[in-house]
């Protein structure tokens, strides 16, 4: 193989945004990845038509201008608005938190009359210092909606009772006392036309690119390639667990391709109640207004994350960011690597944060 500026280990936003800024520079670059295909957890694959987000439903979403104008300049993004339903027991409601909900929770049909009631609900109980998560929450917004709305959920989300997780989780819930079912609050929100394969697929174009290549298995040949490595990829088995390992919350997912053109009428419906064993369907045509005469769904289960398993959540609690911390160390020491992305610096970041962290670095 010929001499590169960068060999970019990674094809998931991170790797595939240095890449195209890379490339703008004039860098030769190759681009690995261990899966078989680009994207990263971004990936979307064509079924029936439907652009199928593999990975969970990705809804992109900023309120700075110049992360929008960026990612429209490389595809354009349509106007999907992010309007979740929750399924508690055969009942919907519609969220996030707003006059909708309230008026499907109570009847209530202005602003002061939903106030009112939370106010109620949060003085009879009456809670001034939480101790977790389900006091924590109830002293936020009251019985009702934690009950329907949150406790199955997260109780699902996190594997343990919400009384076993602590408080700080939930450091605030977001309500909203006007009839606005948008879930986000940015400015902007949308998701790439043609589906996130072809956005990353742009962003890598003029990159040599190549699929089941694990960089951890064949580091001492790979690092002859070229003068600079970005690595996304996870920071405890870079450094061969040394330290042990950081912990993660996993999912799976249960897809079904169903032989009708419509099966909820939504993107996302949350199953708030505990008896339901996943957390939400997505079905997948619906992030593209799809017209097809058949549908996409995945089921959506969050799991204990063990060895072999994807790792999806970072755990950042005392114990997991004292390791990170470790390894930041050592990753510091790292001459000519540049660790960056969900992985690498062990840390949940939304699509927005990772376009505007790459688009300020300062390497070329
Ligand atoms: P990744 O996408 O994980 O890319 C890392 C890549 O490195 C992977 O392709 C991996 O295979 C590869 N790799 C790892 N190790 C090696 C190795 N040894 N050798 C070769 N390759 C390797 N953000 C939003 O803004 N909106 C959303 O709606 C949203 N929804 C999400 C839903 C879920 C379920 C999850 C988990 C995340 C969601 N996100 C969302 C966040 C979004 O997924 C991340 O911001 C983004 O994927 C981060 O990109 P990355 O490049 O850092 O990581």
């Amino acid at each position: 193989m010929n001499k590169y500026d960068y060999l970019i280990v990674g094809t998931g936003l991170f790797g595939s945004l240095f890449a195209y800024k890379a490339i703008q520079a004039g860098k030769k670059v190759l681009v690995i990845d261990k899966r078989r295909h680009i994207g990263g957890n971004l990936y979307t694959e064509e079924i029936e038509g439907i652009n199928v987000h593999k990975y969970g439903a990705h809804i992109f979403h900023t309120s700075n201008k110049t992360v929008w104008d960026f990612v429209n300049s490389i595809v354009e993004f349509n106007r999907f608005t992010n309007s979740p339903i929750a399924n508690y027991k055969g009942k919907l409601y519609n969220l996030p938190f707003n006059m909708n909900t309230f008026y499907s929770l109570w009847g209530t049909k202005t602003p002061e009359e939903a106030k009112l009631k939370i106010e109620k609900q949060i003085k009879a109980a009456n809670i001034s210092n939480p101790k977790n998560l389900e006091e924590q929450a109830i002293s936020l917004v009251g019985k009702d909606i934690y009950e329907i709305l949150i406790k199955g959920y997260t109780e699902k989300q996190w594997g343990r009772k919400a009384t076993d997780v602590p408080a700080f989780i939930i450091k605030r819930i977001p309500v909203r006392f006007t009839f606005d079912n948008n879930y986000f609050n940015d400015k902007y929100q949308g998701i790439p036309i043609g589906g996130y394969t072809n956005f990353i697929k742009k962003l890598l174009s003029g990159a040599d690119v190549r699929c089941n290549i694990d960089y951890i298995q064949n580091k001492a040949e790979l690092v002859g390639y070229a003068d600079k490595i970005v690595y996304t990829g996870p920071i405890d088995e870079y450094f061969n667990y040394c330290f042990g390992e950081l912990e993660y919350r996993s999912l799976r997912f249960e897809e079904e391709i169903l032989d009708i053109p419509d099966f909820q009428g939504n993107a996302v419906v949350n199953y708030t109640e505990a008896e339901v064993p996943y957390t939400r369907i997505i079905e997948h045509k619906h992030f593209e207004f799809g017209t097809q005469k058949k549908t996409v769904i995945s089921k959506e289960y969050s799991l204990d994350w063990k060895e072999g398993a994807e790792p999806y959540y970072p755990i950042n609690d005392e114990k997991n960011n004292r390791l990170y911390q470790k390894y930041k160390v050592l990753s510091e020491k790292e001459k000519n690597v540049l660790f960056g992305g969900r992985l690498a610096e062990y840390k949940y970041y939304d699509m927005h944060q990772i376009v505007e962290k790459v688009l300020n670095i300062n390497e070329f």
